[in-house]
């Protein structure tokens, strides 16, 4: 197997390699969003995107025949040196090989390793047609959407703790890659939604621009694959799973394309058709049905039995300070606080309780965090309105960003603890610190205690219109008590809204191996 330094692009040479080809004019980007870096929910560290994107290069090396064609991985490495010369944010290191199959197929690995299937560098008719493929997958690389989707789903089956920065002794970058699909072809980083789709199309219509490209070749190529799919639609199978296309998504391609321009000058690496005329005289790999599985990932499930029993809440109160200068808050003295990053778990000796699998719970406490979007902005909005449940239901008029993170907030907790439900019609206009917020109640039996819990979401907005959110969890039982306590913390809340971050980033790192 060709090692991967073969190939490797490093930032540098990446900008040298555009000096060669000269100052390249800025296009006029007329109002289109494009967004440039990542900003969703997310558990891993830009340097472990790389690692966990080498390690899963292995496997899919060893799960897919590869064309090993010296002469068509420099031919590809070419064109993706350009793009990533205009990637903004993180220089990662990207790689890019071609894959021996004839499906038309693309994809990228999180921090920087590429793939090719030959039927795509055979479908596309010129070098700015493949070039545009590269350029969205390369997108989803600067966007960090693989590991963001491999954190929803781990949030999915670790719980709610995770938002308190509650982070487990089993919370190792493997084991959270593990329960997730693990490292191969069936990784959950392989998989997007379709605003991921949408912000990859922009992004990658964008580099293409800047590189010299015109990126009205990403409308056509997107035409040709979707005819290609009509008549043969096992070809495409793969390709549109992993990046499942949005309906008006050609459409905004093309809007998006004409307004980017070209920035006038037009380059081509050239060879284009050299490449296509020596993959026709490469034998296709006997296996060509790679082999993907669709078995998926398992987080043990814990079986135990917990009960709850902490003293009542002291009503003589502390101070946390956080140590970002972020807020500060009292809460009751016989509590504890469990500070990481923007996050403080605050909670009594025996509210949290680490299970068999090693993931702490809380179950008796509160959680004081920064907001960041779980879900891209069409994803919020799409599955928000496609959901009966929601406590912002006016759906006549645009909801602000307040109700727009709350709702995300609500369904993300609801999706990572399916047992708990939305009290309809519990949605509150609240006033915190002097800011406009909203309460939110949640409600169902714990499949941890077996009994029913009480969780009650608080937001409140930021001038930057980012949210700061305190959620109160106890069993219903001890709801009087704690509700009552958390109201009380809830005055004391006081933000300092100069030091609430910009950046959503992370609110913890699980620890390396
Ligand atoms: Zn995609």
């Amino acid at each position: 197997m060709t090692t991967n330094s073969a190939f490797r692009v490093a930032a540098t040479m990446a900008l040298a390699g555009a000096a060669v080809f000269g100052p390249i004019a800025q296009p006029v980007y007329a109002q289109v969003a494009i967004k440039r870096s990542p900003s969703g929910f997310n558990l891993f560290s830009v340097q472990q995107d790389v690692e966990l994107g080498q390690q899963s290069a292995v496997e899919v090396e060893r799960q897919l025949p590869m064309l090993n064609d010296s002469r068509v991985n420099t031919y590809l490495t070419r064109i993706i040196s350009r793009l990533a010369a205009q990637a903004p944010g993180a220089k990662y290191p990207y790689t890019i090989k071609a894959v021996n199959a004839t499906e038309i197929n693309a994809f990228a690995l999180p921090g920087g390793p590429m793939y090719v299937h030959r039927g795509l560098v055979t479908a596309a008719r010129n070098e700015a047609e493949l070039a545009s493929v590269l350029a969205h997958e390369m997108s989803h690389v600067v966007l960090r959407h693989g590991t963001e989707q491999a954190s929803k789903a781990y949030l999915g089956k670790a719980g709610l703790s995770l938002l308190g920065g509650l982070v487990g002794k089993g919370n190792t970058t493997s084991q959270i890659v593990t329960a997730v699909g693990g490292f191969g072809l069936n990784a959950a980083f392989l998989k997007f939604s379709r605003g991921d789709e949408l912000e990859a199309d922009a992004l990658g219509a964008e580099l293409m621009a800047k590189a010299g490209w015109d990126p009205m070749a990403m409308a056509t190529m997107f035409a040709m694959l979707r005819a290609e799919q009509g008549r043969d639609p096992s070809k495409l199978e793969k390709f549109f799973s992993s990046h499942p296309p949005p309906a008006d998504r050609e459409a905004r391609i093309r809007t998006l394309a004409s307004s980017l321009g070209t920035g006038g000058s037009q380059q081509v690496v050239g060879g284009f058709a050299t490449v296509q005329q020596r993959l026709g005289g490469v034998a296709v790999a006997p296996s060509t049905q790679p082999q993907y599985s669709t078995s998926t990932g398992t987080v043990a499930i814990p079986t135990e039995t917990v009960t709850i029993n902490v003293p009542a809440p002291s009503t003589s109160f502390s101070r946390f300070t956080h140590s970002g200068g972020f807020f500060t808050i009292d809460f009751p003295r016989n509590w504890r606080a469990y500070q990481s990053g923007f996050a403080v778990s605050l909670a009594p000796e025996g509210g949290v309780v680490e299970l068999s699998n090693g993931q702490p719970n809380l179950l008796y406490g509160a959680i004081v965090n920064h907001y960041a979007p779980f879900e891209g902005e069409s994803d919020r909005w799409s599955s928000s309105l496609q959901r009966s449940y929601t406590p912002f239901e006016d759906r006549t008029r645009p909801r602000g960003f307040l109700e727009d993170a709350t709702d995300d907030l609500v369904r993300t907790m609801i999706r990572a603890n399916s047992y708990l439900t939305a009290t309809t019609g519990s949605a509150r206009s609240e006033v915190i610190d002097g800011a406009a917020g909203y309460s939110v109640l949640m409600n169902g039996r714990s499949p941890v205690t077996g009994e029913d819990e009480r969780v009650t979401l608080y937001t409140r907005g930021l001038p930057d219109n980012h949210v700061i959110y305190v959620v109160c969890i106890s069993p219903a039982r001890d709801a009087g008590v704690v509700e009552q306590t958390c109201s009380r913390m809830m005055r004391t809340l006081q933000v300092n809204d100069a030091a609430a971050h910009r950046s959503t980033g992370n609110t913890f790192r699980p620890p390396h191996d």
